[in-house]
C-alpha cells in the first residue's frame, strides 16, 4: 500500500511566547521516503512534530500531508500514525486488539482488520502475540506493537518521536533495523525524531539535521557524514577531528590516521588516553601544538609513549565552506 503524498512544511514557525523553538523550516519529504529529524534536545524537534500533528499552533508557514493541507484540520482528520519513546498501547486491549484499534476506526470488517493485523505482527517479527495482554510483554515488544499499531491504518505520514530512547543498546539496535525493514517495506512516508546520529542514519533516507529551530543540513546519511554544512554539524554527527588545514577546517576521519612510533612522518605528539572499543583500539594523542587528534585501530600504544599522526590525503573530508 502505498504511503500517500508525502510531507510538505513551507515556512513552519512555531513560537512559545519569546522563544521561536521552530524557525521558518521548510521540507519536502516525497511519498514512501523516510527523514530523519535530527538535533540536540532543545532544537525543536518535538515541537515541530506536535506542529504537523496540530497539536502546537502555527506562528507561520503551513503543512500539507497527502497530498492536503492541514491548516484548521483537527489531529484525529490528519491521517497520521505515531509512535512515542514510552508506549502507550491500551492496556485492557490485547496485542491484537491495539494493532486492531486504527483499522476499526476506519470501519473495516473483523475479517479485514484480522488480516491486517496478522500481516503487521508478522511484519515487525510478533507472529502469534496477537493473543498476548500488553502488561506481559517487554520492552521492545511493546515498542513492536507501537510501530504495528501506527502503521496498521497506512496513514499518509507516520511520526516517530524519540521510538527507540527508553529500550538498552542491543534492543535498539534491534528494533532500529526493524524500523528501517519495515517502513521501505510497506512504502510509508515516515519523519523520524531522534538526537543519536547512529539511529537517524540507520533508518533514514535523508536527514535533516536541526539546530536552534532552524534546518542546518537536509541530504542522505552518507552526504551529511562526508560533507557536514557546518562544524556544528560535523561533531553532532560524531566527528571529532576538526583540524584547520590549507585555509580550510578539515575532519581527519579516525579510522584513516595513522598512528606510527616518534621516528614515523607526520605531526608528532604523546599519547594521552588508550582505551579498547568496539574491537579497536582508540588513542588520544596530544600533538605538540596542544590540539588533540583521535585514531582508532588494531594496534595498541602505551599512554605516555610519544608517537606521530599522519593522515591520507584522499582520506581527509572538508566542512562544507559557507555558500
Ligand atoms: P527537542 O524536541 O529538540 O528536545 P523541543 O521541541 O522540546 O526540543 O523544545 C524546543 C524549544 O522550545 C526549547 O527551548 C524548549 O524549552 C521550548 N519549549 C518546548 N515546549 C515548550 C512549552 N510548552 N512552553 C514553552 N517552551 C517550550
Amino acid at each position: 500500500m502505498s504511503g500517500g503524498a508525502g510531507l510538505s512544511l513551507a515556512g513552519v514557525t512555531v513560537r512559545y511566547g519569546e522563544t521561536v523553538a521552530v524557525d521558518d523550516v521548510s521540507l519536502e519529504v516525497a511519498p514512501g521516503e523516510i527523514v530523519a529529524l535530527l538535533g540536540p534536545s532543545g532544537c525543536g524537534k518535538s515541537t515541530l512534530l506536535r506542529a504537523i500533528a496540530g497539536l502546537e499552533p502555527l506562528a507561520a508557514g503551513s503543512v500539507a500531508a497527502g497530498g492536503r493541507l492541514l491548516d484548521g484540520v483537527p489531529t484525529h482528520e490528519r491521517d497520521l500514525g505515531l509512535m512515542f519513546q514510552e508506549h502507550v498501547l491500551f492496556d485492557h486491549l490485547d496485542v491484537a486488539g491495539n494493532v486492531a484499534y486504527g483499522p476499526a476506526r476506519q470501519g473495516r470488517s473483523a475479517g479485514e482488520r484480522a488480516d491486517r493485523v496478522a500481516e503487521l505482527l508478522a511484519l515487525v517479527g510478533l507472529d502469534g502475540f496477537g493473543g498476548r495482554r500488553v502488561a506481559s510483554l517487554s520492552g521492545g515488544e511493546a515498542q513492536r506493537v507501537a510501530l504495528a499499531r501506527a502503521l496498521a491504518p497506512s496513514p499518509s505520514l507516520v511520526m516517530l518521536d524519540e521510538p527507540l530512547g527508553a529500550l538498552d543498546r542491543s534492543r535498539r539496535d534491534e528494533l532500529t533495523a526493524v524500523l528501517r525493514r519495515v517502513l521501505t517495506g510497506l512504502g510509508q512516508t515516515a519523519l523520524h525524531v531522534t538526537h543519536d546520529q547512529t539511529e537517524a542514519f540507520a533508518v533514514a533516507d535523508r536527514v535533516a539535521v536541526m539546530r536552534d529551530g532552524r534546518l542546518v543540513q537536509v541530504a542522505p546519511p552518507e552526504v551529511v557524514w562526508r560533507s557536514p554544512a557546518d562544524r556544528f554539524v560535523a561533531e553532532f554527527v560524531g566527528h571529532r577531528n576538526l583540524v584547520d588545514g590549507d585555509g580550510r577546517l578539515e575532519i581527519w576521519p579516525e579510522r584513516a590516521v595513522w598512528l606510527a612510533g616518534a621516528d614515523g612522518e607526520g605531526r608528532t605528539g604523546t599519547v594521552a588516553a588508550a582505551r579498547f572499543d568496539d574491537g579497536e583500539w582508540v588513542h588520544e594523542v596530544r600533538l605538540d601544538d596542544g590540539s588533540v587528534v583521535v585514531t582508532r585501530g588494531a594496534r595498541a600504544s602505551a599512554v605516555g609513549s610519544s608517537v606521530s599522526v599522519s593522515i591520507e590525503p584522499e582520506a581527509v573530508l572538508v566542512v562544507s565552506p559557507p555558500a
